[in-house]
């Protein structure tokens, strides 16, 4: 009724529909208060009810364990390219950077400026097609964390194991994965993601920060809002937050809680990429950019090998009623982001059309 296509934007992205149907039955008066979310006083009883509530489900589906605290701040996952050195990195000490894709060169590159910064690894080599072996890295003795992009929304690529940190923090950015599967947070001293990739829409990352790594030393050098303490201490109000988006964030929790939990997730999500890396291991038109074993479960980078025949498929995609297929200018080619909302028949129905079209272009 609404006239929806299958939209494989990177992000913003697609959202559940059953999410933007509650939101939309909610516009007008948000259960009995009489007004919208985004009318809301952010100190009032019902923005806190709706804060604690998406913070606690968050905590529930990840099961993050009580020694870490769960950060809403503003400024995408870009800010926390600055945020991290800003706040983790002591002086007189190092931050070890592994560069799988332009997300995790940028976070290195920003980082710079903070400090003594150290590229641990790098895929460059090969326009970032793998993720290096990161099980015994030299890793430095007085780094304050090793700092890795766990899946590259441009590139399309995911680690598999998490890097041998020989007893350092990890700090990773899981923009374009995060709540596509399950996660052991105890592994990590810091995940963030920003949340218009998988979760929803644009203007707020979520940090997942250990306890311990929060400093009361930085109060009066560091501007207020970059300072995860203000952050910590005042439960993300310190300021007025996004409440909208941690109202539709707190909606996409409750939706992923009633599918099953992030082990659902994720079965559908390997179902979802095998329907489209099937496709690319047997087509003689199109292949996949990425070493298969490093592929991502949310991007798909692929080509014809042919900048003429991929600006063809792409217009006929969105001819067709599939949008945002058009790849990154650095990989080229289609980029198909199949993240948690996108439902597998739209991934059959892209499947679809890219065979037919291989047959009428072969
Ligand atoms: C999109 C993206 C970013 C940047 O996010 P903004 O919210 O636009 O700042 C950072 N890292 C990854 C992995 C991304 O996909």
């Amino acid at each position: 009724m609404y006239d929806r296509i299958y939209n494989f934007s990177a992000g913003p992205a697609t959202m559940p529909e059953l999410v933007l149907e509650e939101i939309r039955d909610e516009m007008m008066n948000y259960r009995g208060s009489g007004m919208c979310v985004m009318e809301m006083s952010h100190r009032s009883q019902v923005f806190q009810g709706i804060a604690d509530q998406a913070e606690q489900d968050l905590r529930d589906l990840m099961g993050i364990p009580a020694n870490y605290k769960v950060l809403f701040i503003q400024g995408g996952a870009t800010l926390q390219f600055s945020m991290i050195p800003m706040n983790l990195l002591h002086p007189g000490r190092v931050a070890d950077y592994i560069v799988t894709g332009n997300w995790s060169k940028k976070a290195y590159k920003e980082a710079k400026k903070f400090g003594d910064i150290r590229l641990l690894a790098s895929s460059e080599d090969r326009n970032f097609s793998y993720i290096p072996d990161v099980s015994d890295l030299p890793v430095s003795d007085n780094a304050d964390y090793v700092y890795i992009c766990e899946n590259e929304t441009i590139h399309g690529t995911t680690y598999q194991t998490l890097p041998n940190t020989k007893g350092h923090v990890l700090v990773s950015d899981q923009s374009s994965m995060f709540l596509s599967k399950p996660c052991s947070v105890a592994d990590y001293g810091m995940i963030y993601a920003g949340v218009q990739k998988n979760v929803g829409p644009a203007g707020m990352v979520i940090a997942i920060l250990r306890e311990d790594l929060i400093r009361s030393d930085l109060d009066d050098t560091l501007p207020i809002y970059m300072n995860y303490k203000t952050h910590a201490d005042s439960g993300s109000m310190y300021n007025t937050p996004n409440c909208w988006c941690i109202y539709v964030c707190g909606k996409v929790f409750q939706y992923l809680k009633k599918l099953g939990g992030l082990a659902e997730m994720h079965r559908l999500n390997q179902e979802k990429a095998a329907i489209l890396y099937e496709f690319l291991d047997n087509s003689k038109l199109f292949h996949g950019t990425v070493e298969p074993q490093f592929r991502s479960l949310m991007n798909v980078p692929f080509v014809t090998g042919s900048k003429e025949l991929d600006a063809e498929v792409i217009a006929a995609t969105k001819a067709a009623g599939f949008d945002n297929l058009k790849g990154h200018k650095s990989v080229g080619g289609l980029r198909a982001s199949i993240y948690n909302a996108m439902p597998k028949a739209g991934v059959e129905a892209l499947v679809d059309f890219l065979k037919k079209f291989e047959l009428e272009h072969r």
